[in-house]
């Protein structure tokens, strides 16, 4: 089977054909750094981190490319309201530059911490103003633009494709157009491409253009961004659903009618993660997750709260990514458990694999046999229908428990796996395992336990001295006692056979 993905643009599934043969450019609408991104903007970001990570397991050559809005994004998505940055840096007493890179930094900790791949490119908006003008002034030569109370506006009555991707039709939306508060615009959905000092009078930075002296409208940046780094054609756009009717669909009509040709050909887009309405989970106020409205809960509040980052993940990956998912703190503990219990699994099957290569009963098998190849098919087949990680995941979890399949082939299969889900599954086993021997030394509960750990010591310490005949002589000591070692990068733990 081929990678199919949901096409936003024609709501169907179709078969991903790349520009390039081979390779894979994408772009996704980063986070706007003017406070902490909530659960619900980091559900994007796992889903983006899907995207890419199946794209690199599929063999393709990806180009991530992820912007920062450190502009420009005004509390309102058409215009509206104040910019966000300028807000917050106004209340805090702090430069704008200074929010950017606090939140800028606050934003990949979380990334980090959920394991999610760094983008291959990450452009800040305020580096790239000129790419930004560059690109507007094209959009003017082509006639798509005017002038109005000295901010420059995109003419949407000029881009007839305007609201394909929402499915919006224009005359439609004119009948019942929302009440604009910009009477400068012509159409309540002409959108602002280059603001000058007429709108904000205190903007904190402001750049020489064409225009007046100023700084670009919102949605301008992705569309100069993702072409700088991706070329005026790619493969695919993502972002979350609430992007489709306003700034997406923007960046295509100012990309389009500067180039006069297709931009991008897959967009993908994430649902919402809501609150569930139950009371308790209601903790961070009832309704809808909000940055601007501080109403909201972060990764860090669920750390605070004894989960780890990697039960969050692990709660997303169990919901297909178009699919609304509610959060609440007894779905959030289900999945603290589960994870645990697989983590659990993934660590007696490495137990009984490195068993099985001291006792000689069984060696690392090069070639998978035809069931655990069906796994892999499966787990494979879930993510190239449009990346369904639910199913992806249940591949790894039944793999995990079927006694059938040889220790090393598991191993092998939880590795390829979590090289896309990324629970970081064998790590977690092996520290397990180093936490029971630990543990088994200190509580006592083993009366050999302390014996067994001196001799560990020494071996460990006669390999450094390179006395591999002493180190051996204790495997083999131990080995005959019926004990298992294991050499990890956390250092030797130990099972009874
Ligand atoms: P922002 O930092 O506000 O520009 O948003 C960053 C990303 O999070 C965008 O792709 C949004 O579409 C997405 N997003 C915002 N709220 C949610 C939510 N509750 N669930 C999932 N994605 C969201
Ligand atoms: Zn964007």
């Amino acid at each position: 089977m081929a990678l199919r993905l949901y096409n936003t643009l024609g709501r169907q599934l179709q078969d991903f054909i790349p520009i390039h043969a081979g390779k894979a450019g994408f772009y996704g609408c980063g986070p706007t750094v003017y406070n902490f991104a909530h659960i619900g903007n980091l559900r994007a970001y796992v889903f983006l981190d899907i995207l890419d990570r199946t794209l690199t397991y599929l063999g393709y050559d990806i180009t991530h490319v992820m912007n920062i809005t450190d502009i420009g994004h005004l509390s309102g998505d058409a215009d509206e309201g104040e910019d966000k940055m300028v807000k917050t840096a106004k209340d805090r007493g702090q430069s704008v530059l200074e929010i950017a890179q606090f939140y800028t930094d606050a934003f990949f900790g979380d990334i980090d911490r959920l394991n999610i791949r760094r983008p291959d490119v990450v452009c800040k908006a305020t580096e790239h103003v000129p790419d930004m003008i560059e690109l507007i002034k094209r959009i003017e030569a082509n006639g798509h633009t005017y002038t109005a109370g000295g901010n420059l506006y995109f003419d949407v009555s000029t881009f007839p494709s305007y609201g394909d991707l929402a499915g919006l039709n224009l005359d439609d939306l004119k009948a019942g157009a929302r009440i604009d508060i910009d009477r400068n615009k012509r159409n309540p959905f002409d959108f602002v491409l280059w603001f000058t000092k007429s709108k904000f009078e205190n903007q904190a930075l402001v750049w020489d253009s064409p225009w007046g002296r100023g700084y670009p409208g919102w949605h301008i940046e992705c569309s100069a961004m993702s072409m700088k780094y991706l070329g005026e054609q790619f493969d695919i756009h993502t972002g979350g659903i609430d992007h489709i009717p306003i700034h997406h669909t923007n960046e295509i009509a100012q990309s389009e009618g500067a180039t006069g040709k297709k931009w991008v050909n897959y967009w993908l887009h994430n649902e919402f993660l809501v609150i569930a309405k139950d009371k308790e989970s209601a903790d961070g106020g009832a309704g809808k997750m909000s940055k601007s409205s501080g109403n909201f809960l972060t990764l860090q509040s669920l750390v605070d709260k004894g989960y780890d980052a990697l039960d969050y993940r692990f709660f997303l990956l169990g919901a297909h990514y178009r699919s609304q998912v509610a959060f609440s703190w007894a779905a959030m503990d289900g999945a603290k458990n589960a994870r645990k219990a697989l983590v659990q699994r993934v660590a007696k099957v490495l137990a009984r694999s490195a068993e099985r290569v001291q006792t000689g009963a069984g060696l690392p098998t090069k070639k998978p046999s035809a069931r655990a190849h069906a796994y892999l098919d499966k787990f494979t087949a879930a993510l190239e229908n449009d990346l369904a990680t639910p199913q992806a995941l249940s591949a790894l979890q039944t793999a995990v428990k079927d006694a059938e399949l040889a220790p090393e082939e598991v191993v092998s299969l939880v590795q390829r796996m979590d090289s896309v889900l990324a629970l970081d599954l064998l790590k977690n086993a092996r520290q397990l395992l180093a936490d029971e021997t630990a543990a088994a030394v200190t509580d006592g509960s083993d009366p050999e336990a302390k014996e067994i750990q001196a001799l560990i010591e020494e071996r460990t310490a006669a390999k450094k001295a390179k006395n591999y005949a002493r180190a051996d002589e204790i495997r083999t000591e131990l080995n005959g006692r019926g004990i298992i070692l294991e050499d990890t990068p956390q250092g030797t733990v130990w099972k009874r056979a």
